[in-house]
């Protein structure tokens, strides 16, 4: 069975036929960092986790690319009030944009190494793009796509050749058309016209010299722009939120279909949204959670919750189906999860058993995934491989090929080791704090590419007589070292 994906630009699911199967390329929207990622965004980015490790399971090679936005505008309509997210938060903080942009980007490379997701290939930040973004607009312009006046430059989308298949709504009708435009925007033509860029306050950190003035670039053309030149005009597949679709993805698709007359992606993905006990996350309700508040657990008390607990809660509910987060759905999948690994350990520690079934639970669990992604059959197999009586290297060679693509660490042990990703269990063996955190730190700097620092914290892990060994791609396990050095 061949892999098959839904496609959200022509709603429906279709055969996947890679450019080059030996790189098949992917963008991600990524975070606009200037908060902590909360479990909705996390659940987003699984999906291309989930897209990149089945892709390597079925034998394609993978390039991917995730986007950092270190200069705000989350959304366009913030954009437009002129708004820029992360200087408001450093405003906020008293630190400067670049330093805030900084210090959430490490935490979400933290966030990612704890949830077990592959690293991209590469993160390219929006601030070191601008020059690419510039001759975007430039090329724009010579398609005759660009008005405006005043260092105010908008796309003019009836340009764009079939402009509005994600929002599925004519121009001048629907959503958008209703909404007014004030102050700055009143140069806008219509509503669905973007901006491209946009003149300088006075006092502004980020700015660049352009032939429109000093200013900076949109929201939508920065995507574009990064993935045009990691990825070229046309590539596999886009992932994002389902919040992106429209305006972000619609925006940024006909930025680039019409500036290269190419397709762009030929697959779009998009992750459904989470909601928490029923309700929207947002700030004020207080119920944004990260990582770190599932590590303190329900407010009721009770133990926390470790990123592998949220992540196998993730794969019980397929991509495109809203999920609402609840502290007992955690709390019941995280014991499924404990089962699951349970059953694993002891089957793969008992004599081989099973071969003939493994062959049909191996190709029951590929077609699932294959099927548009979905994981919930394949974590059914899994429980139905430890209740069918697999046993040993057959029990461990399944857990072991399966754990490429659910990441959760099947056949994580309870005595002697500690995950670094999060995937933690058992209270046997206690890793000190301080060793964990090195190698998380490591782990951060092996992502960020930065080998000099992550090699000098390995030697320091090794002082403190732990190793870091590299079990599964991609997860890196903790394990004491034997022989005679004393801590
Ligand atoms: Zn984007």
């Amino acid at each position: 069975m061949g892999l098959s994906l839904y496609d959200s630009a022509s709603r429906g699911i279709v055969p996947f036929a890679p450019i080059d199967p030996a790189r098949v390329r992917i963008y991600t929207c990524g975070p606009t960092v200037y908060r902590y990622a909360h479990i909705g965004n996390l659940r987003t980015y699984l999906l291309t986790d989930l897209l990149v490790r089945t892709l390597r399971c079925r034998g394609y090679g993978t390039f991917a690319v995730q986007n950092i936005t270190d200069m705000g505008h989350m959304h366009q309509e913030q954009l437009e009030a002129g708004e820029d997210k992360v200087i408001a938060a450093a405003r906020a903080a008293g630190k400067s944009a670049g330093e805030i942009a900084r210090f959430f980007t490490e935490a979400f490379f933290r966030d990612g190494a704890r949830m077990a997701f592959l690293p991209a290939d590469v993160y390219p930040r929006a601030s070191e793009h601008v020059p690419e973004m510039i001759s975007l607009v430039r090329a724009l312009e010579d398609r005759g796509a660009v008005y405006g006046e005043g260092g105010y430059l908008y796309f003019d989308v009836t340009k764009a050749p079939g402009y509005g298949v994600f929002s599925g709504t004519a121009l001048g009708e629907g959503e958008a058309a209703e909404r007014t435009d004030e102050g700055i925007h009143r140069h806008k033509k219509r509503p669905e016209d973007f901006t491209l860029w946009l003149p300088a306050e006075p006092g502004r950190e980020f700015q660049w010299e352009s032939r429109w003035g000093r200013g900076w670039p949109g929201w939508h053309i920065e995507c574009a722009a990064m993935a045009l030149k990691y990825l070229g005009p046309e590539f596999d597949v886009h992932v994002g939120g389902i919040d992106l679709r429209f305006p972000h993805h619609e925006n940024s698709r006909a930025v680039v279909l019409t500036a290269t007359g190419k397709r762009f992606a030929t697959v779009w993905m998009h992750a459904a949204h989470l909601l928490v006990e029923g309700k929207k996350m947002s700030k004020s309700a207080g119920n944004e959670h990260t990582l770190d508040d599932l590590a303190a657990g329900p407010r009721s008390g009770g133990h926390g919750f470790s990123p592998a607990d949220f992540r196998y809660y993730c794969l019980t509910l397929h991509y495109a189906s809203p999920m609402n987060f609840t502290w007992e759905g955690q709390a019941a999948t995280a014991r499924a999860l404990s089962r699951l690994r349970g059953a694993f350990r002891r089957a793969s520690r008992g004599g081989t058993s099973g071969e003939d079934a493994a062959a049909a639970l191996r190709a029951e669990f590929r077609n699932a995934v294959s099927d548009d992604l979905n994981i919930p059959r394949a974590l059914a197999v899994a429980h139905k491989a430890v209740r069918s009586g697999i046993g040993g290297d057959a029990a461990r060679a399944l857990a072991t090929e399966w754990d490429t693509v659910l990441g959760v660490g099947l056949l994580s042990e309870a005595d002697g080791d500690s995950e670094v990703n999060g995937v933690r269990e058992g209270e046997a063996d206690k890793t000190p704090v301080e060793v964990e955190a090195m190698a998380r730190e490591r782990e951060t700097r092996r992502r960020a590419r930065d080998y000099p620092a992550a090699d000098t914290l390995r030697e320091k892990i090794r002082a403190a007589g732990y190793d870091v060994v590299d079990a599964v791609e991609g997860i890196t396990v903790l394990r004491r070292m034997q022989g005679p050095r004393k801590r």
